[in-house]
């Protein structure tokens, strides 16, 4: 079965069922800030792309959020290129690919910035304060928690995931692609 490519129009939806925390930040941070930094903008924008949004309505999104930062002709000026690079379509037209966890997670995110992965990332408090957010709550929080200690951040992921869907995820997360298309087919069943 093949499932619906994500569309503007309920993209807000979409991202606070089926997102995983990195993205799930990500998208607040931009709707809250209009603006994020280079690295937010790769990590969030190639996972965009990963989940079928096309180029156009990437292109709309991007510009509805940077335009009310830094104005329209800004946005075109500045911004819209590494946009259409991403999907290929600029400089050496290579088709990049999305981050997987492991890249993610060994990031290291400046002052300012909101990419990389919050398990890690995050202090104790922002971190439970998120997973309730997600409808993660009671024991499963000190579960998760549990992981982030030891430092295992996919396991505490798929937990994460796995209170969020109240269903098993045998595989274990990897990728935030995989999070967003296990969601989806549990959503969609
Ligand atoms: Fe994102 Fe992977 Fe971290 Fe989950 S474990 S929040 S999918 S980077």
């Amino acid at each position: 079965k093949e499932f619906a490519l994500i569309s503007l129009k309920d993209i807000d939806d979409v991202a606070k069922s089926s997102f995983p925390l990195c993205m799930r930040h990500l998208f607040e941070k931009l709707r809250e800030d209009h603006h994020l930094k280079h690295g937010g903008r790769m990590q969030l924008g190639l996972f965009l792309k990963g989940v079928g949004l096309k180029l156009d309505d990437a292109l709309a999104f991007w510009k509805a959020e940077f335009s009310r930062k830094v104005g329209a002709e800004r946005f075109d000026k500045e911004y819209s290129y590494g946009i259409r690079h991403n999907y290929g379509r600029e400089g050496k037209r290579t088709d990049y690919t999305p981050y997987s966890c492991q890249k993610i997670i060994s990031s290291t995110p400046g002052v300012g910035d909101h990419h990389g992965c919050p398990y890690r990332n995050f202090n104790e408090e922002n971190l439970r304060a998120a997973l309730n957010k997600m409808g993660v709550t009671g024991r499963a929080v000190g579960d998760v928690m549990d992981k982030v200690r030891n430092r295992h951040y996919q396991l505490a992921c798929t937990l994460t995931f796995e209170a969020v869907h109240g269903s098993s995820c045998d595989a274990g997360i990897n990728h935030p692609n995989q999070y967003f298309s296990d969601s989806q087919k549990i959503m969609q069943s």
